[in-house]
């Protein structure tokens, strides 16, 4: 694997926008954290740049290891629960710091070896030296954590103990190559060259690499036939410094069931330079290729595409299955990444839907409709509301396409569109949400309170908003019931959940 790095940055860039997931051990957000000036007022009993010895006792929500010495606070990248390691002190603030994993002194059981060579400089994933079983436990006690410290809410315990049933984490039986989107940034080595890869962990500094160990191998071969492709036709790599250049990043997407593939390139001109050849090129070297897409993005942004999305050749969508219902897939699509575990997550949601033909359904924040299509097969009728228009026409296409009638949808905030709803008479037996990470709007919460559905189902990607949001519908008369963790995203810090919730007021 060629191993280029891009022009400059060093390690100095700027972060990665990246989604933070919900902070799982005692870790001050970031604005108290560079509130402070550095060293002087700090409570560490030694300097910076001094070896201590650090004994492991957690995991941050992004998976540094969570260290204690002398009485103080390190956060080390690389440590485990139950290990201790000799680690080099880079920077110390009041109450913890941070520091460099040196030398472990004693290894824990669930350490394996990262199978990625890459993954130190990664930012992809961050829980490889971990056993996947232990990572499984891990965020299934994450949940438990956040259920707990932020929901006050009280969780079963294994000696008998009454509360919500939080089961094991569904994992998957073969936990690599789940990944059925890359999306990868193109940027120039130190002699010009294009490279594509992924950026160092922490950083805008993209190396090169050809191969990720969670990505469908259909996807890496893609990329690697673009930069190829893009290499003979001599096309500009973008630079983020300057705002030169042509492409930015490369998307690739796999229907993993039907084997349909689309390409998006995304460029920082309105004009595809050499069309024709790029096109009659990724025809000839991409099997299945069906879509070949081009999204124009000039601004100085970290967002990956811009608003201006055409097609350059084949067809606008690609089609994919997941439990056997055929769904219409856009470039700008929200499509779940892992469809094998995306499956385990669906039915578990239509599981504690307990629909028998007869209910009425809300799906709120319903996307392309994949929940609501799932839950329509056994329910009276699914009514879907998105924010995002074209996620609502997908939505409404893929419905017809699978023969489903009883699905309607609307494009709109599910906090205004629910309200409304009600006024109009829509009553809902069953009402499931899959909001994005930032969770539940307060309106829509109440709204589900005044509908008084007799189930509610939960589903989400982020367990501290989950924990938060859990609590208001408990207020309201709710009780939760059970909890079941989905590992949707191995060897990442992520976790996916499906809640069930019952009414158990008056
Ligand atoms: N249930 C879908 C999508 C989940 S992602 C699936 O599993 O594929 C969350 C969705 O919520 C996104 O499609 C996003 O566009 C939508 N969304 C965000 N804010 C919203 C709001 N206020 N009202 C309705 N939908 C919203």
């Amino acid at each position: 694997m060629s191993r280029r790095q891009s022009k400059g940055a060093g390690g100095s860039g700027k972060p990665m926008k990246q989604g933070k997931p919900a902070v799982q051990a005692a870790k001050p957000p970031k604005q108290a954290r560079s509130a402070r000036p550095a060293k002087s007022d700090s409570d560490a009993p030694f300097q910076k740049n001094e070896e201590v010895t650090v004994e492991f006792v957690g995991l941050t929500h992004d998976g540094e290891g969570v260290g204690r010495a002398g009485g103080y606070t390190l956060f080390v990248q690389g440590g485990l629960p139950g290990e201790t390691a000799r680690a080099r002190v880079m920077k110390l603030k009041k109450q913890y710091g941070y520091a460099r994993l040196e030398e472990l002194v004693k290894t824990s059981p669930d350490r394996q070896n990262p199978p990625c060579d890459i993954f130190k400089e990664c930012g992809g994933c961050q829980l490889q030296h971990m056993d996947y079983a232990a990572q499984l436990a891990w965020k299934r006690q994450s949940v438990v954590d956040n259920l707990k410290r932020i929901g006050k809410l009280q969780v079963a315990g294994e000696d008998g103990e009454e509360g919500i049933v939080v089961h094991p984490t569904v994992g998957m039986d073969n936990p690599w190559r789940y990944r059925n989107k890359a999306a990868v940034p193109v940027g120039a080595a130190d002699d010009g060259q294009l490279i594509a890869g992924f950026y160092a962990r922490g950083t805008h500094r993209i190396i090169d690499m050809d191969d990720c160990l969670i990505q469908h191998d259909r996807n890496d071969e893609v990329v690697r036939v673009v930069k190829k492709v893009a290499h003979e036709l001599r096309i500009q790599p973008y630079n983020e410094e300057t705002g030169q250049g042509v492409l930015r990043h490369v998307m690739a997407r796999t229907g993993v069931v039907s084997g349909e593939v689309m390409v998006v390139l995304v460029t920082n001109t309105q004009r595809m330079p050499r069309q024709p050849e790029w096109i009659e090129h990724l025809r000839k070297q991409i099997p299945g290729l069906k879509s070949i897409v081009q999204n124009v993005n000039d601004r100085t942004t970290n967002a990956i595409f811009g608003d201006e999305t055409r097609v350059l050749w084949g067809s606008e969508v690609i089609y994919d299955e997941l439990d056997g219902i055929r769904f219409a897939i856009s470039a700008r699509s929200f499509y779940q990444v892992n469809p094998a575990q995306t499956v385990s997550l669906y039915r578990k949601a239509v599981e504690y839907a307990a629909l028998t033909g007869k209910e009425r359904v809300i799906d709120a924040y319903c996307g392309i409709g994949t929940i609501s299509l799932f839950l329509a097969r056994q329910a009276g009728h699914v009514y879907g509301v998105e924010i995002v228009p074209e996620a609502i026409a997908d939505a409404r296409r893929n419905a017809e396409l699978n023969g489903i009638e009883n699905a309607s949808f609307e494009a709109g905030p599910a906090e205004v569109v629910m309200p409304r709803w009600r006024k109009e008479g829509i009553e809902a037996d069953v009402i499931v949400v899959d909001p994005p990470r930032k969770g539940c709007d307060p309106a829509l919460l109440d709204t589900i309170l005044a509908l008084q559905p007799e189930r509610v189902v939960y589903v989400s990607c982020n367990p501290s908003t989950l924990a938060r949001d859990l609590r208001v519908l408990e207020d309201g008369g709710y009780r939760t019931v059970e909890v079941t963790p989905v590992d949707m995203f191995p060897h990442t810090v992520h976790v996916e959940c499906t809640v069930l919730l019952k009414w158990a007021g008056e």
